[in-house]
């Protein structure tokens, strides 16, 4: 027999596999949507590497996942016909963390210190081949990679330290191709093995896998059978001299065990708009993307022409776990399909732009080559395409949330996602069009709530020409500001930027609506009210004034000038007209530290 040989597992999946154990009790059933996850991907990835190398699929029948369970001894085995994995790819795998899902489980995990039995948690993330033991005290793997002419059997304990992996010699276990994972339940959990069991929570779980799932079923169907007459019966009809005999039937249940497919597998965003639910889609979204709250928004859409493809896509409700994404847009978020064979979550910043990286979704089109690489994505005149009809749907379902009757959405909305549209100010000007109505700012006259442009101009007097704003650190100083005066005795409105990107984005704006944003902290603010014959007599009357104050502060201010600008303050600092604002000054000097 060849060797066994013994592993140990990495120390971070140690204290994983310790805390799925002994801490993680409840939503224990999430075990088989990772699992089913896992197969699915393994099948992703074959049908993938198959487009270039067709022999992969060569003898190894359908690519689906079979799921059949020993009721009486408590055992679930599932089964794929996808990548499998070579034995160095098992020890990779199976024994250290590298790995998405989990990953991003043990950190959540050590942000919310609170380690230990947070069913949110598990919901949220689920951890990934771990899951496993949550409801199995041992777990066998054996697997086929079209690599290798070998297969591997992994086996591994509840509680364990190390596992074990060593060749398959059982020539009944042999496989063609794929992975099977074999689950011995623990005492209490045995009830996972019932048949229906399985059925319900692949149905509730798994509806979106593109694949087929089996589960092994018992059936029934019914057949009229004729039955013997009683003897006695006929004994009597001799006696009554009846010669004919009367045949009677009877309709009985024959049982037997099948194969029966589970889920649905045309993929959600074929189906017809109209035939599917917001449920669905949520559910889709959540299954998809492992998320455990629904999306402020979704759309589902259909183009035709000149580019055809599908795509549904998703406007999350919280802002993922690492929140510098935005500069690092390596996302995960959009999940691109060719002809429905997947191809890869890794070409966000090929189809988004990096300020809109939040949108999740998936896109399938009908145009690009199955072997499409990044290369040909950048240079692709029909991804260009596609690019800009994605952003615009995306526009249009952030629109939506704004216009929603319930404006806690749009201030849910703003609150994760706001930087993202300011940044998009500042990089995409093709856009800012669509941008601008989607911006929020407090300002002098709602300091609690936020406003839009749109409500800005609509509160313009008569005789206001531009959109005045004031930069500051806080909506308390910005109110405090010796600026405001005049415009406020004036009751004309002023935005506050208290956010350190607001400025930028309003000044890569520069107007909305043609209507220029003034800086009412800058040199020339004009607010339409010069009085010459005035300002001449103040002028001869506080000119030497100036010039004194000047000498004394010498280079320290660049002039000193007669204003009309305040009310009650005897002085302020203002920025020169093509200077950095004050502002701007303190946010370079932040920078440079
Ligand atoms: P994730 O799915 O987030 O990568 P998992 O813990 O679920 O993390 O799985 C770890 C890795 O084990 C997968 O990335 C994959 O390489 C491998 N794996 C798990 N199940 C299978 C399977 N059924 N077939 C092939 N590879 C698998
Ligand atoms: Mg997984």
């Amino acid at each position: 027999a060849p060797p066994v040989e013994k592993y140990e597992y990495q120390a971070e999946v140690s204290r994983l596999m310790d805390l799925i154990v002994n801490s993680l009790y409840s939503n224990k059933e999430v075990f088989l949507r990772e699992l089913v996850s896992n197969a699915s991907d393994a099948l992703d990835k074959l049908r993938f590497l198959s487009v270039t190398e067709p022999d992969l699929l060569k003898g190894g029948g359908e690519l689906d996942i079979r799921i059949q369970t020993d009721t009486d001894n408590g055992i679930i085995n599932i089964t794929d016909s996808g990548i499998g994995m070579t034995r160095e790819e098992l020890v990779d795998c199976l024994g250290t963390i590298a790995q998405s899902g989990t990953s991003k489980f043990l950190k959540a995990l050590k942000d919310t210190k609170d380690a230990g039995g947070d069913s949110n948690l598990i919901g949220q993330f689920g951890v990934g081949f771990y899951s496993a033991f949550l409801v199995a005290d041992r777990v066998v793997v054996s697997t086929k990679s079209p690599k290798s002419d070998k297969q591997y059997v992994w086996q591994g304990e509840a509680n364990a330290s190390s596992y074990t992996i060593q060749e398959e010699t059982d020539p009944e276990k042999i496989l063609p191709r794929g992975t099977r994972l074999t689950l011995y339940l623990k005492r209490d959990d045995k009830g996972f093995a019932h048949p229906e069991r399985i059925q319900k929570l692949v149905k509730n779980y798994s509806q979106f896998v593109s694949f087929p799932i089996y589960t092994w079923q018992e059936k029934g169907y019914t057949k009229e059978v004729e039955v013997d007459e009683d003897p006695a019966e006929s004994k009597k009809d001799e006696q009554d001299n009846k010669t004919e005999k009367k045949k009677k039937t009877k309709t009985v249940v024959e049982k037997y065990w099948d194969w029966d497919l589970t889920n649905e597998t045309q993929p959600i965003w074929l189906r017809n708009p109209k035939e599917v639910t917001t449920e669905d889609y949520n559910e889709f979204y959540k299954n998809t993307f492992n998320e455990y709250l629904d999306p402020l928004a979704s759309s589902h859409f259909t183009t035709e022409g000149e580019v055809e493809f599908r795509s549904i896509l998703y406007v999350p409700a919280v802002t993922p776990m690492g929140k510098d994404d935005m500069i690092n847009p390596k996302t995960k978020n959009i999940r691109l399909y060719v002809k429905r064979v997947f191809i890869s979550d890794d070409f966000d910043g090929e189809l988004f732009p990096r300020y809109l990286s939040f949108i999740k979704g998936v896109v399938d089109s009908n145009d690009l080559p199955l072997n499409v690489s990044r290369e040909i994505l950048q240079e692709s005149r029909i991804v260009r395409i596609m690019r800009k009809r994605l952003v615009r749907k995306a526009f249009d379902m952030i629109l939506g949330i704004s216009m929603s009757e319930n404006r806690e959405d749009y201030e849910k909305f703003w609150e994760n996602f706001g930087k993202h549209l300011k940044l998009g100010c500042i990089e995409d000007r093709e856009n800012h069009k669509r941008l601008a109505p989607l911006l929020r700012f407090f300002s002098s006259q709602s300091e609690d709530v936020m406003i839009s442009l749109d409500e800005y101009v609509e509160n313009m007097k008569p005789e206001q020409k531009d959109i005045y704003f004031i930069a500051a650190d806080s909506v308390t100083s910005a109110s405090n500001t010796p600026f405001l005066e005049k415009l406020l005795q004036k009751d004309l409105e002023v935005l506050y930027l208290v956010d350190p990107i607001d400025e930028v984005a309003i000044t890569n704006l520069k107007s909305y609506k043609e209507k220029n944003f003034v800086d009412i902290s800058k040199e020339d603010l004009n607010l339409g009210d010069k009085n010459e014959e005035k300002e001449k007599e103040i002028k001869q009357e506080f000119g030497q004034t100036c010039d004194w104050i000047k000498k004394r502060l010498g280079d320290k201010v660049a002039s000193v000038q007669i204003s009309n600008r305040l009310s009650t303050s005897p002085c302020v600092l203002v920025s020169g007209k093509f200077g950095w604002s004050a502002n701007m000054e303190r946010l370079m000097k932040a920078q440079t530290v």
